[in-house]
């Protein structure tokens, strides 16, 4: 019997959307057959549960690293297109751009009861014409022209998009289980190796019964995002936490991903800070914004026991509404948090072999997992049934160079 006729067993930890794209290219692998071989997604939690469901889901060919950018973009639109991806996961081409405004204060407060603000909306031809000479494109009508300094563009349809990253990871591993891929809810407690120095099983907890029980496996994939380091500690990879909210705005606002840098209002005669919050609209009218990081409170132990500071969710609602009626006046739709796997050393993210034999990795994303996901996926499945990656050029990335 040839190697490539024997029963795998691959085991992928983590249910992000490293983790399903990992689990959706296996099994949709020619060499894959779902009477021999067996691929489980072990997770923890709920797939999706962390970052992979709450991150803003911008896509852009000019994310980094260049080594896997191009065709990680291109197989999101290929997913799109052969699953419905425009219906199923908000899947489209957008616009771009990186603005600086000046926030108006009391943003809480409606514009007719708001002294200083009332009229903000009103678009004289004069503040129009300025705009448009700033750069500002006429359809990115939901940033009040009160606030808009200038619009530096960044990308277009062409090179820029985003998918709802919920939908798009619940759904690819939906179709990776359709595909005979075993979806298993249990943490992972420990990888074992044989007595020659090969993976052979993962040990975990099962979330139902709270068991200890074992998965036999050649193969293991470790797409744990930020916990990564807590099955296997030698792995750079740090998380840091971020709060974002979505809201319904009052009416549906044109396609763009903004990247802000806001002057909030002056307080006291004081200048207002700088702050610069992610805003990105979504199709089915909601806005995504996020606000930067904190580390003020450890990684918990799993994505279900995350800490959610409801102050730091308003200061987003409230320097996004400080620029825009739209969003001041809509509907605040989600509070949340969830942690981002950065990585220590290098710029990562980890793709490859890790230096025991049957333990590859796919890990530390940080900012553009959602748009480096299917290239990963891609690449770890190549490496598992072909022995060697093809699609992409991974030999910076491999984890082997960083210590794992
Ligand atoms: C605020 C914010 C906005 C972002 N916006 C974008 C964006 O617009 N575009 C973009 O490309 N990227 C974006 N990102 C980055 C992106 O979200 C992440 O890089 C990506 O989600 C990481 O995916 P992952 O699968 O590695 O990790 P995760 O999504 O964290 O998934 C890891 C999974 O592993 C499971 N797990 C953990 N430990 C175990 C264990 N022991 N056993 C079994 N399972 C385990 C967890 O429960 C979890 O489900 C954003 C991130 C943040 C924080």
């Amino acid at each position: 019997m040839s190697a490539e006729q024997q029963k795998r067993k691959i085991v992928i930890i983590g249910g992000g959307i490293i983790g399903s794209t990992t689990a959706y290219f296996l099994s949709h692998h020619e060499k894959f057959d779902r009477e021999r071989d067996r691929i489980t997604l072990l997770e923890a939690t709920k797939i999706a549960g962390g970052a992979s469901g709450k991150a803003g889901g911008l896509l852009a060919l000019w994310a980094y690293p260049n080594c896997i950018v191009p065709l990680s973009y291109r197989l999101h639109k290929e997913l799109a297109d052969k699953h419905g991806g425009a219906e199923r996961w908000g899947y489209r081409a957008v616009y771009c751009g990186s603005i600086d405004a000046r926030g108006r204060a009391s943003p809480s407060t409606p514009a007719k009861s708001n002294g200083d603000s009332v009229s903000l909306q009103k678009r004289s031809e004069k503040a129009l014409g300025l705009l448009r000479a700033a750069g500002v494109p006429k359809d990115l009508d939901w940033v009040s022209t009160d606030s808009l300094v200038s619009y530096d563009y960044m990308g277009d349809p062409t090179t820029t998009a985003q998918v709802h990253p919920y939908h798009f990871t619940t759904s690819i591993a939906a179709l990776a289980e359709e595909k005979g891929v075993n979806v298993v809810y249990g943490s992972a407690t420990q990888i074992c190796k044989s007595d020659d120095g090969v993976v052979c099983a993962v040990e975990y907890k099962e979330k139902k019964s709270g068991e200890q029980k074992k998965l036999d496996a050649d193969t293991v994939i470790l797409t744990a995002g930020p916990w990564t380091r807590e099955v296997w500690p030698q792995a750079p990879i740090s998380a840091l936490r971020a709060h974002s909210v979505t809201i319904k705005p009052t009416r549906d606002v044109s396609a763009y991903a903004l990247f802000t840098n806001i002057e909030l209002a002056r307080v006291g005669g004081k200048r207002g800070r700088t702050v610069t919050p992610e805003i990105y609209a979504r199709p089915n009218q909601e806005i995504y914004a996020c606000g930067e990081g904190d580390t003020l409170i450890p990684l918990p132990t799993s994505s279900d026991l995350v800490q959610v500071d409801e102050s730091r969710c308003q200061d987003i609602v409230d320097q996004v509404g400080s620029i825009s009626d739209e969003l001041r006046d809509g509907e605040i739709t989600a509070r949340q948090a969830c942690y981002l796997p950065n990585v220590s050393r290098g710029s990562g993210p980890l793709i490859g072999e890790t230096s025991v034999k049957g333990l590859l990795m796919g890990a530390g994303h940080t900012c553009w997992g959602i748009q480096n996901g299917p290239g990963t996926g891609k690449c770890l499945s190549e490496l598992v049934w072909e022995g060697r990656v093809t699609s992409a050029k991974l030999g910076s990335l491999e984890p082997r160079k960083y210590g794992c």
